[in-house]
Formats: structure tokens, C-alpha cells, sequence
């Protein structure tokens, strides 16, 4: 399925009538592989953006690339030295590179961010694959095989057809904050997956009936169905134009809150119930778990949620208000 628009050849996944179903195929490869799942987030993020703020031009082009087989993302976060990029008469020449950057040496057209004082411009770049990526930049406990790793785009011309949206328009709100309702959709589902994986090992070593690990099932299911329900009404609310734009944004952080907590406590409850063989490597726990650790680290997570309890005491949304 894909993330453009019908009149671009794709499925519409982007739009805003089909944020559960993007929910759920993000779950679904979340509990697959989530370095899968991260790919593929970037990947529909990228398309999104160009879709909402690029030009009709680039919109097909990208469309034409992804039916060609290539894999989009969206390169925003920046080293000690951010991506920048150098005058050169109607053009410009990017110097610098950047980091955390998913599916580095494989990943085609990238959007890359360059921070300048209108805020931040997005670039939809084209690659052939040869660009340098620092193979080392990536010793991260889990998601290896995200490739998530530094790469250097020095010497690439960027001019006009490059140039996607105007400059603060990937940081634009609601969507930049409250599209993280997607990275948790992706971590449920490897929460998920750590769950029945545990609940299988309990009924092979005959140990379903203790009640102490029939606490940590139940405790497993609470965790992950709450996360659910957020992330699904998280995902309804990013797609509405009716709601406050503050109010999506705060529902969304506390969206991040309510997710990560729930997949830590499955992280506990699974490794404390599986005990030591939950921690060898080759098994599929060891390595979910992992993942999982790793993939939680998102930026700015005490932002996300005291901006949300500022919200709620400003008034832009109640608690135990839906609307
Ligand atoms: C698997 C994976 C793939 C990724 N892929 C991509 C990608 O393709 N593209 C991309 O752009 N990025 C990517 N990233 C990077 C991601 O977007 C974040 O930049 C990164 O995860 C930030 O993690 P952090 O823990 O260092 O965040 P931080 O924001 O530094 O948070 C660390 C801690 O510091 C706190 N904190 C943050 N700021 C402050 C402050 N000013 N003062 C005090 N405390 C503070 C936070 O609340 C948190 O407790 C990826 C990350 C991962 C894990």
C-alpha cells in the first residue's frame, strides 16, 4: 500500500480518512521487525510531507521513484555541526551531513532539514548510493538494522526543485508533533509481539498457571491494550481538521507518555517472567527487547510531556474530554 494520494498512483494511506489503518500496518511491522517498521515510518513520513507541502511536480516524481522501487526518509537530526548549505548563484551546495539518519546508504530520497533563520528548509534529495556513510556511527544496543547512521551529503546542488514547501514548514504544527502517535504505533506492536512471545514460553515450560506469571499476563495485555487506544485516537485526532491544533499536539504527547510507559512495564513484566532467557542472545525476546529499548529513545520525551500538561492547565484540552 502506498502513502500518496489516489491521483499519484497510491492508496491514500497519507490521508487523513486512513491514519488507523497506517496504525495498524505499523503495529503489524512493528511486531515483524522494528527496524522494518522504522524504515517504513520514514519512509510515509517523507511522503506525507512532500504531499503536503511540496509542489504537484514533486509529488509525481517521488511517486515515480517509489514505484521504481526507491525507499524514502526524513533526515532531520543534525550532529555538533548541523547540515548546511552554501550559496552558489540560483542554487546552493549542501555541506555537512547527517546523523541517526535511518536507512543511510540504502534510503534514495531523503528529505533533509537545513536550519537557517526562517526555520528549517526541506530538501527531497536524490541519491545514487555513493555517498559516504560512517559505518561505525551506529553502536546502538538494538536496531541495527535500521542502518540509522551518520552520512555525509557535502558537495550535493540544491535549488528550487529540491526545495519542498517553504522554510518552518516541517516543523509546522500539528503535524510535526503530533505525527508521533506513528513511532508508537510501531513500538506497540514489538510490545505486543514480546507478550505472545512470553506467553508462549509459559505454556511450553508449563508454567501458564502460576498466578504470579498470569499477573504479568494480564498486567501485559492492560499495558498494551491502553497503549491501543491511545494510539488509535491519536491517530483519528491527526487526521481532523475540526480539532484545536493545540489540542491534537497535547493528545499526542501525552499519546508518547501513556505508550511508553505501557511498553516499559512489558519490557519488565516479560523479562522478569522469562527470566535470564530473555536476556540470551539468538533468542527472539533478547532481541525484541532490545529493539524496543532502543527504539524508545525519542527526542525530547520530558517536552512532550510537560507541553501536554501545560496544554491541559491552559485550557486547550480537558481531561475527560474526547471531543
Ligand atoms: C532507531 C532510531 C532511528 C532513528 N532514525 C532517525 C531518522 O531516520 N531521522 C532522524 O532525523 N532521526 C532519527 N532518529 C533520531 C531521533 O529522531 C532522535 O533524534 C533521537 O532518538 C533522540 O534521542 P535522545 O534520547 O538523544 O533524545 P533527547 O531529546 O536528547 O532526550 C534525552 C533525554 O534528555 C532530555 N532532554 C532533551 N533536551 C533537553 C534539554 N534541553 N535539557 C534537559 N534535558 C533534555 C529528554 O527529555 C530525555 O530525557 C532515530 C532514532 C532511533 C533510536
Amino acid at each position: 500500500m502506498s502513502a500518496f494520494d489516489p491521483a499519484f498512483g497510491g492508496a491514500g494511506l497519507g490521508d487523513a480518512a486512513q491514519q488507523r489503518t497506517l496504525a495498524t500496518i505499523l503495529r503489524l511491522l512493528g511486531a515483524a521487525d522494528l527496524s522494518l517498521a522504522r524504515l517504513f515510518e520514514g519512509h510515509v513520513n517523507a511522503i506525507m510531507l512532500v504531499s503536503r507541502y511540496g509542489s504537484e511536480i514533486q509529488i509525481a516524481n517521488l511517486s515515480k521513484s517509489v514505484k521504481g522501487g526507491a525507499l524514502a526518509g526524513v533526515w532531520g537530526a543534525d550532529g555538533a555541526i548541523g547540515l548546511s548549505r552554501a550559496r552558489h548563484g540560483d542554487a546552493s551546495v549542501l555541506r555537512g551531513g547527517k546523523i541517526f539518519a535511518s536507512g543511510a546508504g540504502f534510503v534514495r530520497r531523503p528529505l533533509v532539514t537545513v536550519a537557517t533563520d526562517g526555520g528549517h528548509i526541506m530538501y527531497l534529495l536524490r541519491l545514487d548510493g555513493q555517498e559516504q556513510v560512517d559505518v561505525a556511527s551506529w553502536p546502538a544496543l538494538g536496531m541495527r538494522a535500521s542502518a540509522s547512521k551518520a552520512i555525509d551529503l557535502t558537495g550535493i546542488t540544491v535549488g528550487v526543485n529540491e526545495e519542498v514547501g517553504s522554510p518552518g514548514d516541517f516543523m509546522r504544527q500539528p503535524f510535526f508533533s503530533a505525527g508521533a502517535w506513528r513511532f508508537c504505533a510501531a513500538q506497540l506492536g514489538a510490545a505486543e509481539r514480546l507478550a505472545t512471545l512470553f506467553q508462549e514460553q509459559l505454556k511450553a515450560k508449563g508454567r501458564a498457571s502460576d498466578p504470579y506469571q498470569l499477573e504479568r499476563v494480564a498486567g501485559c495485555a492492560v499495558a498494551c491494550t491502553t497503549a491501543r487506544f491511545w494510539i488509535e485516537e491519536a491517530a483519528l485526532r491527526f487526521g481532523s481538521e475540526s480539532l484545536d491544533p493545540s489540542a491534537v499536539v497535547a493528545f499526542a504527547n501525552l499519546t508518547r507518555c501513556a505508550s511508553e510507559r505501557a511498553a516499559l512495564d512489558v519490557l519488565e513484566l516479560v523479562q522478569r517472567g522469562a527470566g535470564l532467557s530473555a536476556f540470551l542472545r539468538g533468542q527472539p525476546i533478547e532481541r525484541i527487547s532490545r529493539d524496543l529499548a532502543t527504539y524508545l529513545r525519542q527526542p525530547v520525551p520530558d517536552l512532550a510531556m510537560s507541553d501536554a500538561a501545560r496544554a491541559i492547565l491552559s485550557g486547550h484540552l480537558s481531561i475527560g474530554d474526547i471531543e
